[in-house]
């Protein structure tokens, strides 16, 4: 039987697998590939651009296009949902055409082209450049992932803790693009943010293409084999070339899709099912082993849509709360802006809990929790969170403005909920797929938190107060008691999979 390393896939031909350059890349010393580094970086610069992106896309609408606040919820959520769906387009086709070396350049110049874009005219440009990010980003944002996926030998242990380093990256770009982006954007002008959002992605595309070199023979497009006819050369050439104009092509639709609400809701109303039959038909052809271990992966997955679509409330509700309804804090001559703590407060805390909750599970060693109970603490903290955010009216003054010690501390506590779910369920997504379906099981882990960016947007939108003459503070109720909702919800989430656990990790098998 052939070992693991030396099994053949789209991503990686078996003729790479002996790869002396590959062999060297995988039995690298110390903790993390060196290349591990580049591809921090590189995704550093790509999450700086898109949660930057993200930081000011609300306030931005309310107050330079002027829309309503439940349309801004609205456009939010399509934006987002929009961009989470191309993940799985994009990542389909690297595994199948481009690979993940032209896909993750296409999609950083696609990403830097669509920030420039608005950034040239953010009154007329806004939904063109957003497109043609939400295109870019699904082709850059799955597969570089992907790239650290395959760092690593199929047995490797180290592989947990550099997905983890990799996260740290993620959020270490969310941060400062969070916080520049709308720092700039809100004293020189929106374009500024746009602007800097672009240069973010001249730096990642940069850094990518500079060290791809040290990724050996990984990551080109599987339809390049050594040992082509010239014939087969061209071919493969012109599929490639399809790719890139069947991305440009897309780049109107997905701009019809999102700039209307009726389409938005027909395209999430028909491609989550479609993904769903595609996959289904793909467990038809499994052992009874790999399809309970794909159900509990299904079970993951399912719930993950209800926690990204309370979470994503950050850059929809919230970020409108903060701009509206929380007291900026004057603190050292400095003046806290609420809109800069709610785009980064969270990733600040994943940098800085995410080794500390490393250790403590390491030290719970027996007792620590499985997957399925991490989830429901995932919930169960999220919760918490959205408890501390009701909170906000009763520290509340006559005139809706709230506590930003108290708007901050619940983001402490969600972010504790993301780590028991995010990084866990990528992990767990590895563990329960085999290896052939490893593409569409991370393309349906993303196609959730699409839904869960969809779901965002019409509960923010549904917790928002439409009339125009409501007060402040009634405004700030109706934000608060929608977050006593999800507050109840994201404990039944919790507790029901707690309960499920049993049965789930029966399902999981060996993993845990
Ligand atoms: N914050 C993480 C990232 O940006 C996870 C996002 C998600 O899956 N919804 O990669």
């Amino acid at each position: 039987m052939s070992s693991p390393d030396h099994e053949p896939s789209a991503i990686e031909p078996a003729g790479a697998a002996i790869d002396p350059r590959l062999l060297a890349i995988r039995s690298f010393r110390g903790r993390y590939p060196r290349q591990l580094w580049w591809l921090f970086l590189a995704e550093m610069w790509e999450r700086f651009c898109f949660y930057g992106m993200r930081g000011v896309l609300t306030v931005f609408m309310t107050e330079q296009l002027f829309m309503k606040e439940d349309e801004a919820n609205l456009r939010y959520g399509a934006i987002q949902a929009f961009v989470y769906t191309m993940t799985f387009v994009g990542g389909f086709f690297a595994d199948k055409i481009l690979g993940f070396r032209r896909s993750i350049v296409w999609g950083g110049l696609l990403m830097m082209i669509g920030s420039f874009t608005i950034a040239w005219s953010p009154n007329e440009l806004f939904y063109i450049g957003t497109s043609i990010s939400i295109v870019g980003t699904g082709f850059f944002k799955p597969n570089i992932s992907g790239v650290v996926g395959l760092l690593y030998h199929d047995e490797d242990h180290r592989r947990d803790a550099g997905f983890s380093l990799f996260y740290s990256g993620i959020n270490v770009g969310a941060l400062l693009g969070g916080l520049l982006c709308f720092r700039l954007g809100d004293t020189y002008g929106w374009e500024w943010a746009f602007i800097s959002a672009g240069i973010a992605m001249i730096c990642g595309v940069t850094v990518f293409s500079l060290t791809a070199s040290s990724l050996g023979p990984l990551g080109y497009s599987p339809l390049h084999e050594p040992g082509q006819t010239p014939a087969q050369r061209t071919a493969a050439t012109r599929r490639i070339q399809y790719v890139y104009v069947g991305s440009l092509v897309a780049i109107p639709l997905v701009l019809l899709l999102v700039s209307n609400s009726a389409y938005t809701d027909m395209f999430m109303y028909t491609v989550g099912p479609l993904a769903l039959i595609y996959f289904v038909w793909e467990i038809t052809r499994c052992t009874r082993e790999e399809v309970q271990k794909l159900s509990a992966a299904l079970v993951f997955i399912f719930f993950s849509i209800f926690f990204w679509a309370f979470f994503e409330q950050s850059g929809g509700s919230l970020a409108l709360v903060a701009r509206n309804h929380i007291t900026p804090v004057q603190t050292l001559g400095m003046t806290i802006d609420p809109n800069e703590v709610n785009n980064s407060s969270n990733s600040l805390f994943v940098i800085l809990l995410s080794p500390l909750i490393g250790l403590l599970f390491l030290s719970m060693k027996k007792r620590e929790p499985n997957t399925v109970v991490k989830f429901g603490l995932g919930f169960l903290f999220l919760a918490g969170a959205f408890y501390i955010f009701h909170s906000l009216i009763f520290a509340a003054s006559a005139k809706g403005e709230s506590s930003l010690s108290l708007f901050t501390l619940a983001y402490l506590v969600i972010t504790i909920g993301e780590l028991c779910l995010s990084p866990i369920g990528l992990s767990a997504m590895t563990k329960l797929a085999p290896k052939r379906l490893f593409g569409i099981i991370m393309g349906l882990w993303f196609l959730a938190s699409a839904y869960g960016q969809y779901v965002a947007g019409l509960l923010g939108a549904g917790m928002s107060e439409p009339s125009d003459t409501a007060t402040s503070l009634e405004k700030l109720t109706a934000y608060t008691d929608g977050y006593l909702q999800l507050t109840y919800y994201a404990i039944y989430c919790g507790v029901a999979l707690i309960l499920i656990s049993p049965f789930v990790r029966k399902l999981m098998r060996e993993v845990s």
